[in-house]
């Protein structure tokens, strides 16, 4: 997972830049109306923990008929990631990113593209374990440990934003994240695109759950090469038939906790955050030959 140094800085220059050129009003100029773009922004107050998608939550039903709300977990990964970050921006469109932890320091500057795309990052635990079948301390362990990896991958900005790996939760971790006023998501539509594993069959299986739900918050997976190809596909026929993008954003960043953040820093041995490298030309030169 880890790349080399100096593989590390080509990458993160490319990250540097795509930060240098932000997803603004002016790049959505590009996007006519065959574009899905945003069709409403909601911002969460994440007090309490509040918790959300119908599959286990049904507290709030914020969705007007024909919204839809994209959500991608277990990134990052750079292929599949960067394919799906192209898909979304082609509809100037956005989603929420629930990443894994260790995948997160370990390609830093992928979620950094991903935060500069505009989208709304939160976290899925450290090692992506199920949390249904852990005892309080390890949970709150993977919980706080995944937050504090994804606010040092991705720089900070961070939503209290949380999705159970595999949507398994449980009474100790509920209540811990209730204390820690982040919000939980669950799904209304589930893509199972993991088990699809085919471009036009997950296009298939998303628009039928959405006609017969008539809106949702939608659940893939941004490691998945089926997603990846799917996804143009997908939201070429959302616009076809009308659907809207609602966007989610918190209210307040999340915070993280210092012990938890100190961890991650051990974990990852000094190796440097995205942007806070040397560029490639100050660490690999050209020398003269004679
Ligand atoms: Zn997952």
């Amino acid at each position: 997972m880890r790349m080399t140094l100096i593989s590390r800085a080509a990458a993160s220059a490319a990250a540097l830049a795509a930060l240098a050129a932000p997803h603004t009003a002016a790049a959505d100029a590009k996007c006519g109306p065959e574009a899905l773009g945003v069709a409403r922004t909601v911002e969460i107050d994440t007090t309490g923990g509040p918790g959300f998608g119908f599959e286990h939550y049904k507290a709030h039903d914020f969705l007007q008929p024909k919204e839809v709300i994209f959500t991608f977990d277990d990134g990052p990964l750079p292929s599949h990631t960067r394919t799906i970050l192209k898909a979304l921006a082609e509809h100037c469109t956005r989603a929420t990113f629930f990443p894994v932890g260790k995948l997160a320091v370990g390609y830093p500057e992928v979620l950094r593209e991903v935060a500069a795309g505009g989208h709304t990052i939160g976290a899925h635990t450290f090692n992506h374990i199920d949390l249904g079948k852990a005892g309080a301390d390890k949970a709150k362990d993977e919980i706080e440990r995944g937050f504090s990896a994804v606010a040092r991958g991705a720089g900070g900005g961070t939503a209290p934003f949380f999705r159970y790996p595999f949507l398994r939760d449980s009474k100790d971790s509920l209540a811990h994240l209730g204390g820690r006023n982040i919000a939980i998501f669950s799904t209304d539509i589930d893509s199972f695109d993991f088990k699809v594993q085919n471009p036009d069959n997950i296009v298939k299986t998303v628009m039928s759950k959405l006609e017969k739900r008539g809106k949702g918050m939608v659940l893939m997976h941004d490691i998945q090469p089926a997603t990846a190809k799917a996804l143009p596909g997908l939201l070429k026929e959302l616009k076809a038939k009308g659907y809207k993008v609602v966007h989610m954003r918190p209210k307040d960043q999340v915070k993280t906790l210092a012990e938890f953040d100190a961890l991650i820093e051990k974990d990852v041995k000094g190796l440097p955050a995205a942007g806070q490298e040397k560029p490639t030309s100050s660490v690999v030169k050209t020398i003269p030959s004679n």
